[in-house]
């Protein structure tokens, strides 16, 4: 299936092609056709599958085609509801990137900045508006939203808005929006809670499914390295000496930890910034800023200031530091390998980690291959050694062939080995 099959207007077809966008993801290819046919719409899908793009580019059509029918003025036709700020501004970029010859105009508000741009790009007026729930029920309450000549409302995230706890935000915006609307509702997961909310919202919805995170993690090789608490930092100078480590993305538990990796990083002349909760909004999008145009080589950031951040062609993902919930693993490592480029995952474990790792082994079902030999080994920290039988390359997982290198192919990380 490629993108003409889709019945795309010249405008959005044009703004893909710029994309470089040939073919729609399994999520776009079943969503399109239905939100252009004005139809409720329950995706089941998280980040990475390309679902912002499955519901940006039908709902810019259909606003195209409403505003082409209905004249000049600018109302808020669409409201778009996302959990964090970095989230909503991604969602912003992919409108501008995919409505650009459309002539239909957003704008994004989160909290923790000035109202006032945000208030002044309201007055102008706007046909889609791209929220987070707080910020947005501020606006509202200060009487400078106006949401009555809405006809399409999408809530993207939804799980995540009740992991964070902004359901009872969202069901306060829900109650100000008009009944004769098109809803489209997102969740990578259902549990009953979201599940109620999604019946409560949608009339008579076509339900997609897409499942990423096995495919996902799937293109992604993953490494491990036993290594000492001590030694992390002079095995991550060791991994950054290999030049096609272009740019990495590391994870650290801790805020300190962040800044304490950066710091250490840029003593050793490589340019790094640290992302996380306790820096200003306008360091960390500028933080990110550097990154995404390959200014910083390496972003060190914590788990919840990570959560959404889309960086195309990301290479490396490099865990730090072992999360203590195993999925958040999958979320990290999800940063890399994005719609079918391939990625690298290489994480860090010291003796304390271990009970970390084996949690996050038992929900991938696999034990992640294990680089010996590099000039930080630390045995203590893998006594899975004695057990695993002589070194050896055993075939790969993934590829079904002997153990490929990593880090772009550099064989000085030593041979793999497979943990157990
Ligand atoms: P999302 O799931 O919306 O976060 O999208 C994940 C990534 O896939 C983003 O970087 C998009 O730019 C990219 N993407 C979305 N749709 C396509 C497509 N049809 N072809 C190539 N890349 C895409």
């Amino acid at each position: 299936m490629s993108f003409e099959n889709l019945n795309l207007i010249a405008p959005i077809m044009k703004a893909l092609q710029t994309e470089g966008y040939t073919h729609p993801t399994p999520i776009q290819d079943r969503a399109i056709p239905i939100i252009l046919g004005k139809k409720d719409l329950l995706g089941c899908a998280q980040t990475g599958t390309g679902k912002t793009a499955a519901f940006a580019i039908p709902l810019l059509q259909l606003l195209h085609g409403e505003e082409r029918a209905g004249g000049k003025r600018r109302d808020i036709r669409t409201l778009i509801l996302t959990p964090t700020r970095e989230l909503a501004i991604q969602i912003g970029e992919s409108f501008t990137a995919y409505g650009r010859h459309t002539g239909i105009t957003h704008t994004v508000i989160f909290g923790g900045v000035s109202q006032k741009a945000q208030t002044n790009a309201l007055r102008a007026g706007v046909h889609i508006l791209i929220a987070t729930p707080g910020r947005l029920l501020d606006l509202m309450n200060q009487g400078h939203v106006d949401l009555r000549r809405l006809t399409h409302f999408v809530l993207d995230e939804a799980d995540r808005m009740l992991d964070m706890g902004f359901i009872h935000d969202v069901k306060k915006v829900l109650a100000k929006l008009p009944a004769n609307r098109q809803s489209l509702f997102f969740s990578a997961t259902m549990p009953p809670e979201i599940a109620k909310l999604a019946d409560a919202i949608l009339v008579n919805p076509e339900k997609v499914a897409v499942t990423p995170p096995a495919t996902t993690v799937e293109s992604i090789e993953q490494s491990l390295y036993f290594v000492g608490k001590k030694e992390k930092k002079l095995l991550l100078r060791h991994i950054l000496d290999n030049p096609s480590v272009v740019s990495a993305l590391v994870f650290t538990r801790t805020k300190r930890g962040a800044n304490i990796v950066a710091g250490d990083l840029i003593k050793a002349g490589i340019t790094a910034e640290a992302i996380h909760g306790n820096k200003s909004q306008g360091a960390r999008q500028r933080a990110l800023g550097n990154f995404k145009a390959r200014r910083t080589r390496v972003l060190v950031a914590t788990d919840i200031a990570a959560r959404g951040i889309d960086i195309e062609e990301l290479s490396h993902v490099i865990n730090y530091e072992i999360p203590n919930v195993p999925e958040t693993y999958v979320h990290r490592i999800g940063r890399t390998g994005r719609a079918g480029l391939s990625g690298t995952a290489i994480s860090f474990c010291d003796t304390e980690e271990k009970e970390f790792l084996r949690d996050i082994q038992k929900l991938l079902a696999r034990n992640i291959p294990v680089i010996e030999e590099h000039p930080f080994m630390q045995r203590e920290a893998a006594p899975v050694a004695r057990q695993a039988p002589p070194r050896q390359n055993r075939p790969h997982p993934q590829s079904g062939q002997s153990a490929r290198t990593n880090a772009g192919g550099s064989r000085r990380y030593g041979r793999r080995r497979y943990g157990r």
